[in-house]
């Protein structure tokens, strides 16, 4: 078996039968090495997932691949989503996401809806939590995860849009999907079942959890995020704690029950 390699920037590479990535090169400490753009392909269908973000020759890639019939958005996050109304006005595609703001002569996408492009049958599962726009794409054997679990590390809760309970739901609703089912994230490697990485999340969601609540009684009602940041997040790099920060208010906001 060969060893995977990501990034690869620039280079289509397969990943499933149905699914290959095309790795934008806008590496930083939320993109990881960048945004995984998905194309996949059966039967004639071509649907592009995440075009990612503006600024370098990434959308000249994605549309040299071939004709495309579908762009799709897991989210509206400007790394997944700025490019995409200039790109489907290159490659004459309509546009969908959740949100009805991004999409383009198309309607928003609803939760449990099939769509077939070709032989792909796409299956749209709304997993709100990182943001309150966030989905994720069935196909066999895969699920496209957007921005909701990560090829590597956890995601963060963009308080205030991100909600920590409807995240739970969510990691919940992956968590119960049958084993060895390939996890195709917005940023990192695949994941190779992606109910075993759900259910990780949930452990750190609820470790992180607990943390904050101890952290709450030891410095008092009044704590900042920052503080609690300060404390819960010691083990982590201070240039994450604005992300961090994030995080630590959407929990401060469900362990106050609003
Ligand atoms: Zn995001």
């Amino acid at each position: 078996m060969t060893e995977l390699t990501h990034p690869a920037y620039g280079e289509l590479r397969q990943v499933t039968p149905t699914a290959a990535v095309l790795l934008q090169n806008n590496p930083n400490m939320m993109t990881l090495d960048g945004t995984n753009t998905w194309i996949l392909r059966a039967g004639g269908g071509s649907v592009v997932v995440d075009p990612g973000q503006l600024g370098d020759d990434h959308i000249d890639r994605l549309a040299a691949l071939g004709p495309v019939d579908l762009v799709l958005l897991t989210h509206g996050h400007f790394d997944h989503s700025q490019a995409a109304a200039e790109f489907a006005q290159r490659v004459q595609a309509p546009v969908r996401a959740q949100d009805d703001q991004w999409c383009v002569d198309a309607e928003p996408l609803t939760d449990g809806e099939r769509i077939p492009v070709g032989d792909l049958d796409i299956e749209v599962l709304l997993t709100p939590g990182h943001t309150s726009d966030s989905l994720c794409l069935r196909i066999d054997g895969a699920v496209l995860t957007g921005d909701t679990i990560l090829g590597r590390g956890t995601t963060i809760v963009a308080h205030p849009d991100g909600r920590l309970a409807p995240y739970l739901d969510s990691l919940h609703r992956l968590a119960a999907l049958p084993e060895g089912v390939i996890g195709l994230p917005g940023h990192g490697p695949e994941l190779p079942d992606v109910a075993g990485t759900a259910r990780q999340y949930l452990e750190h969601r609820q470790a992180r959890l607990e943390q904050v609540r101890t952290a709450l009684d030891k410095i008092g009602p009044t704590a900042t995020a920052r503080e609690v940041v300060e404390l819960v997040y010691a083990d982590v790099p201070e240039i994450l704690w604005p992300a961090a920060e994030l995080s630590v208010h959407a929990q401060l906001d469900y362990l106050q029950g609003r």
